[in-house]
């Protein structure tokens, strides 16, 4: 037998050097500990409908079990024909009538076509321009892909719209790219008409693509409107992501879609990339894709969650309310998806790390949230709390959070 101290450590790729994900991270490996030892953790840090009790449609389960014994081979790459058809006629449906079958791709949920797409894009050193604060895998891919993650402000003082001229200011020559995540998540914030042909204008432009996470895009309050950038303009090329985890509560399903709309034909060599990393993985999980067609189509049972005493509208309602009276802490209330992103008052507190500031929170009241700069933001001011659990857990959950802060390093 070799002993162990004679062999060579076996370290990481390079590769990875610049990626982070940290709404999984340390601090979540921390709550693990103190689950190990016996304490009740309430995870508030991860978007996850199922274990708070929301359940999917009936019809969507029923279907990927009548299809299960179907579904024993792998599928085309692209994803199951019914699918693609069902995901091309919702983008008609919106007025996006440049989509056919061909340019649909379903994957292992929305994170595995991020991945892929800007794997299939990016050279060394191109750059994308990112929303700070970001979905943080966007960011992530595009370090794995080689790629310099470019962060445009989106300000906290404009209902977290994106900052348009901070945006231009941030193009170069290396840009290939605008994310925009719309509902986002981790602001909330539903983007205007206004500032969405503001984008569309800079990526017009400069010829860049646009990338469109639409995945919240049936998790709206108040009358807000979500508007498919694709709908907004033929002349730009947009990738549209979304697919089933929150409109439809089947996260685990693993089953999402990018659709590739406007001028195709300058963009033959970047999707024969795509249409390639898309076959090497063969295809995506085939019963599920079979959720598709039976979810977007016919009565939307998420609106029954969302309008009148819908348990989410609740819940946001609630939870908005008591973050914003407790001293020091400040929110705007979510105009789509689950999640607020709460500022904490630096005249208030002396913060001057909020990974600790969350590691702290969870000791103390074993509440698990994520801190803000996780969503790659410079400030550490901020923290993104989830809006899921009942109102009866949800209330004394957000007590305790009033109890930290009124305590907490105090200026
Ligand atoms: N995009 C955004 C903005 C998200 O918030 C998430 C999940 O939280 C994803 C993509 C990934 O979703 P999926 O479950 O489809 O991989």
């Amino acid at each position: 037998l070799r002993s162990t101290l004679l062999m060579k450590a076996i370290t990481k790729s390079s590769k990875l050097n610049n990626v982070r994900y940290q709404i999984r991270g340390q601090i979540a490996a921390a709550a693990k500990h103190l689950e190990d030892e016996g304490h009740k953790i309430l995870k508030l840090n991860i978007g996850n409908p199922a274990p708070f009790g929301f359940e999917a449609p009936d019809d969507i389960l029923k279907d990927v079990i009548h299809n299960l014994p179907n579904s024993q081979g792998y599928a085309e790459s692209q994803g199951i024909y019914s699918a693609r058809v069902a995901v091309m006629q919702y983008f008609q449906q919106q007025g996006i009538k440049d989509v056919s079958v061909d340019d649909i791709y379903l994957g292992n949920g929305v994170s595995e076509l991020i991945v892929m797409a800007m794997q299939a894009l990016l050279n060394n050193d191109d750059e994308v321009l990112i929303p700070a604060p970001d979905y943080p895998l966007w960011t992530a891919a595009v370090s794995l892909s080689g790629g310099t993650p470019v962060h445009y402000h989106c300000d906290d003082e404009n209902f977290w719209y994106p900052n348009l001229k901070d945006m231009a200011a941030k193009i170069t020559k290396k840009t290939k790219a605008i994310v925009l995540i719309n509902p986002n998540n981790p602001t909330g914030a539903v983007y205007p008409e206004e500032v969405l042909q503001g984008i569309i204008a800079l990526a017009r432009q400069h010829d860049l693509i646009i990338f469109s996470d639409e995945i919240y895009d049936k998790i709206l309050y108040d009358q807000a409107k979500h508007i498919p950038t694709a709908s907004l303009a033929q002349d730009v090329l947009i990738i549209t992501m979304g697919g089933l985890s929150k409109n439809y509560r089947v996260a685990g399903f693993r089953a999402g879609w990018l659709v590739i709309s406007g001028p195709k034909i300058h963009a033959e060599d970047y999707i024969e990339g795509l249409s390639m990393l898309s076959s090497m993985r063969l295809c995506a999980n085939v019963p599920c894709q079979h959720a598709i067609q039976t979810a977007l189509g016919g009565y939307q049972s998420i609106n029954e969650l969302i309008e009148g005493d819908g348990r989410l509208l609740k819940q946001r309602n609630i939870a908005a309310k008591m973050i914003n009276n407790i001293d020091g802490l400040s929110c705007h209330p979510a105009m789509g998806a689950l999640y607020l992103f709460v500022k904490v008052n630096q005249e208030k507190f002396n913060i001057e790390n909020d990974e600790q500031m969350i590691l702290d929170l969870l000791k103390q009241e074993k509440i698990l949230l994520v801190h803000g700069s996780a969503f790659n933001i410079k400030e550490q001011n901020y923290f993104r709390i989830v809006f899921l659990p009942h109102v009866d857990e949800l209330i004394p959950a957000i007590d305790k959070i009033k109890n930290f802060f009124s305590t907490y390093k105090q200026v």
